[in-house]
């Protein structure tokens, strides 16, 4: 099988599962705990934290440990508004967030905050001036994601960063899931950024919050006071390890892979751009990272597209894993003005660090071997 589902998740890598059985094997302790264990797992879990702060360039009490994106997502929103609601009200979403912040969002709407959705262009790209007009004095929380992970665009993070310099009350977050090394980002400009383990080859169930200032947010989790008190519960030392591996594993390779990902991203382009029927909703840019491609054929299901790749052994994906079960037009489409056809019809490819140019390869001679047998005649029928 040929895996190009990488922005769903990815294979971990074998140093990073032997780092975790290891650390489940022989240091268990739990490292709240005094005793000789406990020390151990908790110089394992300080060693993780300052690679982690290392890589990502930040201070070791800036990193947060929590269980997923999602959960580093709602914790940095909700408790962020937690924090400066004496000082205002209004909150503002980009509206190609990930369900995760979105779904956040709207839960600070039903507890009485006043909700401001700023638009993107036809790109996906934050709309500036709206933006600017849709923040004022009574503003205390936006969030913009640093990739998009239905298309790829990579948001002007720096541009909001000087706008926001009218507003210091703005708590500014950035789900930064499909960002992290792919894109450079100063991460001491803003206020919170969340990671996630298993998008660069580490374990399902282990993600980070950075915050520049544990003060800025209240924690929304109560009890033992792990993690400086913001995310109470056990933590999962031998996952937080390997985190930190996959990181520093993924941090060395990721000058090679992001050429292999521009040549992966130039030939696919180049072949299906021959096909009048295939439309690329990620055009080849330097505002685009190169390792994610959103395909459309109008008049086609995605799912169709999906499963007659998946038939013959390369895996991608409709328009996102996490809402693949449920039939509706994608959101962030939606919000780029795309048609019905171009998002019911759309699928996303995306490379990991390990995807190989032969992989690709296959992947284009099959996707125009299916669309010249199957698809091309189905849409020229229904022109
Ligand atoms: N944010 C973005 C942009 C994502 O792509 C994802 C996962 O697909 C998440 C957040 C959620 O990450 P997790 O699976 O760690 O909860």
């Amino acid at each position: 099988m040929i895996y190009l589902d990488n922005c769903a998740t990815t294979r971990p890598y074998k140093e990073v599962l032997d780092t975790f059985v290891e650390v489940n094997n022989s240091y268990f302790g739990n490292p709240a705990s005094i005793n000789k264990y406990g020390k151990t797992a908790n110089k394992l879990l300080s060693a993780a934290r300052t690679q982690v702060a290392s890589i990502l360039g930040v201070g070791v009490e800036s990193i947060f440990f929590t269980s997923c994106a999602t959960e580093s997502n709602n914790i940095a929103l909700l408790g962020s508004v937690e924090h400066k609601k004496d000082f205002g009200n209004r909150i503002i979403v980009s509206k190609i967030e990930h369900p995760s912040v979105l779904e956040s969002f709207r839960e600070l709407e039903r507890r009485g905050f006043i909700l401001d959705y700023v638009d993107v262009d036809e790109y996906g790209f934050i709309d500036l001036n709206h933006l600017k007009s849709l923040l004022t004095k009574e503003t205390i929380l936006l969030s913009v994601m640093h990739v998009n992970n239905i298309f790829g665009a990579i948001q002007p993070i720096e541009e909001i960063v000087e706008i926001l310099k009218d507003y210091p009350k703005v708590h500014f977050h950035v789900d930064g899931v499909q960002g992290v090394l792919k894109n450079p980002i100063n991460l001491s400009r803003v206020d919170s950024y969340s990671i996630s383990a298993h998008k660069f080859h580490g374990l399902k169930g282990i993600g980070i919050l950075y915050l520049k200032s544990r003060r800025t947010v209240h924690n929304i989790i109560f009890g033992g006071g792990q993690e400086n008190g913001l995310r109470s519960g056990t933590v999962n030392v031998a996952a937080a390890v390997s985190l930190a591996k996959a990181l520093r594993l993924s941090h060395e390779r990721i000058a090679s892979a992001k050429n292999n990902h521009k040549e992966f991203k130039k030939l696919i382009i180049d072949e299906f751009s021959k096909y009048e029927h295939i439309v690329i909703n990620s055009p080849f840019s330097d505002k685009f990272v190169d390792s994610i491609i959103n395909i459309s054929l109008p008049k086609i299901k995605g799912e169709a597209i999906v499963n007659a790749l998946n038939d013959r052994g390369i895996m991608v994906s409709t328009t996102s894993a996490c809402s693949s079960k449920t039939f509706h037009l994608n959101e962030a489409l939606y919000a780029r003005g795309l048609s019905k056809e171009n998002i019911e019809g759309s699928i996303r490819v995306s490379f990991s660090y390990e995807t190989t140019k032969e992989e690709v390869e296959k992947f284009i001679e099959v996707f125009i071997d299916e669309y010249n047998k199957k698809f091309k005649e189905v849409i020229e029928s229904g022109i």
